[in-house]
């Protein structure tokens, strides 16, 4: 068997045995030999029976496994599936949702949405390479409406949104900067205003950039910074390069996989879809899904999320404070997502579910489901990159 699977049916045979899923994980995790992820040293030894190392330093929780430290760590899901539901996530276009992954790998709905959660965050962009534009880098931006109606939004919020004149019609506003040819990097920000904007494009666009947008770019633009064009969309034909094409293309991207994919999305959970998207699409062929996997795969070593960090209830996070938009839950149901809650073995979990995610994840049970592989490979077919 091939060590390095290249095609989801090659994973899903490769990664069935406990063995080959550890294997594979630590030489990407530790290429140097195992280290403590608590300590650094180097001086542990492998406990074969319980599937985990012990550090010979005297600290306190000498013991850990392949997950601790990552995004998986305290997770009772094996690694099979986490590494499955990588895979999905890493290569299916539009994404994939909590009910098609629950049904895939036998895991309960509410599991799955802890898991496309964690995996989410392996997949934001951790920004080291920089900005994005100079050196000649042409940057087109744009600004786009997500979600639904101001009438599913609390009263108070909206009233206070009016007074302060951010009224965004209930939706969230996503501002996206793409480098031609490049990347795109995309951030949820309260409204359009030059407030909002101005930051960020300055945190993420090289100076002297030429940036590329719409008429509302008489609102923010920056002349002692940037270089700026204006595209008059009004105007029936495209004058040269000036034009927003390739944003226009990403949102299309992330449209389709929040409406077609995905239940609801609220707001704080969009800028996770959002970095999902941008993901993808910043790597996008000539990578296959083998090179995507195999991408996330070192980006989660080393990043951990807590159930309450997932859904936004750590100590002193405050959503509305930060998003202005909490209170907008924004719901699409589509005939591909109810296809699937009703083909699941599961109904009672399917309506659990829908609740959101209030309660604690309910895993106890659900480590004993079997991955369906037809169904997997189905699924896989259809939304594939
Ligand atoms: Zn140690």
């Amino acid at each position: 068997m091939a060590a390095d699977p290249r095609t989801l049916q090659e994973a899903v045979l490769f990664f069935a045995d406990p063995v080959n899923c550890r294997e594979y994980v630590v030489a990407r995790r530790w290429p140097n030999g195992v280290i403590c992820p608590r300590c650094g040293s180097d001086r542990v030894s492998f406990l074969e029976k319980y599937n985990r190392w012990q550090c010979h330093a005297g600290h306190k929780d000498r013991q850990f496994t392949i997950k601790t430290g990552t995004v998986m760590e305290d997770s009772p899901i094996g690694l099979d599936k986490w590494l499955l539901a990588m895979w999905l996530l890493a290569n299916c276009k539009n994404g994939v949702s909590s009910y098609e992954i629950a049904r895939a790998l036998g895991v309960t709905q509410k599991t799955a949405w802890f898991m496309l959660g964690r995996i989410r965050l392996g997949m934001q962009d951790e920004k080291t390479g920089g900005k994005i534009g100079g050196g000649g880098g042409e940057v087109e931006i744009d600004e786009t409406f997500i979600g639904g109606k101001a009438r599913n939004m609390h009263k108070d919020v909206k009233e206070r949104r009016q007074r302060e004149g951010r009224n965004t019609g209930g939706k969230a506003v996503v501002l996206g900067m793409l480098e031609r040819g490049k990347t795109v990097r995309a951030e949820v920000i309260v409204d359009r205003s030059k407030e909002s904007i101005q930051p960020v494009v300055r945190a993420n666009v090289e100076r002297r950039t030429e940036i590329f947008a719409d008429e509302h770019l008489y609102n923010w633009r920056m002349p002692n910074e940037y270089s700026h064009n204006v595209i008059k969309h009004l105007e029936a034909y495209v004058d040269g390069n000036v034009h927003t094409n390739g944003i226009e293309n990403f949102w299309s991207l992330l449209k389709r996989g929040i409406g077609g994919t995905y239940v609801s999305v609220e707001p704080f959970h969009l800028l996770r879809y959002v970095d999902e998207q941008a993901f993808r699409f910043n790597n996008r062929k000539p990578m296959d899904d083998g090179d995507r996997f195999r991408y996330l795969m070192r980006k989660i070593v080393g990043k951990r999320l807590t159930y309450a960090q997932l859904t936004g209830k750590e100590a002193g996070y405050q959503p509305e404070e930060n998003l202005a938009v909490s209170s907008l839950i924004w719901t699409a149901v589509t005939s591909n997502t109810r296809t699937s809650i009703s083909n699941s073995t599961s109904r009672k979990d399917a309506a659990a579910g829908r609740k959101g995610p209030s309660a604690t994840p309910t895993t106890s049970t659900s480590t004993k489901g079997l991955v369906n592989l037809p169904y997997l490979q189905t699924l896989a077919s259809k939304l594939a990159v």
